[in-house]
């Protein structure tokens, strides 16, 4: 028989979440960056190996309600919690001992689900710090989501709590999110990594048009700001920003697909969209 289940990473920004799941499904599915909050979908990855799938669930991180974005973000958390089959709880082992789920998430009863305590970054740490923590939390996974140690243990362990199943999806499919999503987050990803500190949070991406029956394959995308001085910073110097973004997220997403692409790349104003609910579920959350 075989089994199949939900897994629900959740974990605190910067804890590794987006790293560890790329990892375990072994495709650049979900964004991974050194600023917090890029994650801000609840991504699907799918992992099929032996006689064993797992349905993985990225979370946003949770996190205090401070605005409408926020609120949101932590909605689309709590509901991938409550579809678990088994929870991994991923912590930065750099950060010492974790506090309990229930405490960190702000839960008011535990996930019904099992939860299996992760413990990641264990390269960033020394043989004491690394020592002291195993001897304190012996059922615990202990991982370099980076490195890939410990993974395979990890795996074990949670396979153990999915549920005798036929599986949920073919067995070649590493994902139900659509190629547009991906592009529209490789994007977005992009055009972080290529900006100062504040405009990154502002930046929503949308795929306008996703033509697979074109060669090179036709993508038009529209990166979405809050203000124009954003808009500004964003095409820079006589265009030369948003060209090498263009350049680089078309790159990507060639990668991804497995052809050429064409990226029609636009931007666009949307006033304080991230207070605006209409533009939060049409960017995708969930509010
Ligand atoms: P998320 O916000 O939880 O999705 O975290 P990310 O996966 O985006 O990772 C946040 C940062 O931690 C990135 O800079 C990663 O490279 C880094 N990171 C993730 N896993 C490890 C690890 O095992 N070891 C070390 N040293 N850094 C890690
Ligand atoms: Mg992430």
């Amino acid at each position: 028989m075989t089994r199949a289940g939900i897994v629900t990473v959740v974990g605190k920004p910067n804890a590794g979440k987006s790293t560890l799941l790329n990892r375990i499904v072994g495709e650049k599915l979900s964004i991974t960056s050194p600023k917090p909050q890029s994650t801000r979908d609840r991504i699907v990855g799918i992992r099929t190996a032996d006689d064993a799938q797992m349905v993985l669930l990225d979370t946003p991180g949770l996190l205090e309600p401070r605005y409408a974005l926020q609120e949101a973000m932590r909605g689309i958390a709590l509901e991938a919690l409550r579809d678990a089959d088994v929870v991994a709880y991923l912590v930065d082992a750099t950060d010492g001992d974790p506090p309990p789920l229930m405490d960190a998430a702000r839960l008011d009863a535990p996930p019904r689900a099992p939860t299996v305590l992760v413990l990641n970054k264990i390269d960033a740490l020394d043989t004491a710090a690394l020592d002291g923590l195993r001897a304190r939390h012996p059922d615990a996974a202990f991982v370099s989501a980076t490195r890939g140690d410990g993974v395979d243990e990890l795996l074990v362990k949670l396979r153990a709590y999915l549920p005798e199943s036929p599986f949920l999806y073919p067995e070649d499919e590493i994902s139900t999110q659509t190629l547009r999503f991906f592009a529209s987050e490789l994007v977005r990803e992009t055009a972080l990594e290529q900006l100062e500190e504040e405009v990154p949070y502002s930046v929503a991406c949308e795929v306008e048009e996703f033509r697979e029956d074109r060669s090179p394959v036709y993508i038009r995308a529209v990166l979405y700001v809050e203000r124009e001085s954003q808009k500004r910073i964003l095409i820079g110097a006589k265009g030369a920003r948003i060209r090498e973004i263009g350049r680089v997220a078309r790159g990507k997403i060639e990668a991804l697909i497995g052809a050429p692409a064409y990226l029609d790349l636009w931007i666009k104003v949307l006033s304080n969209w991230r207070r605006d609910p209409r533009s939060l579920r049409r960017f995708g959350f969930v509010i």
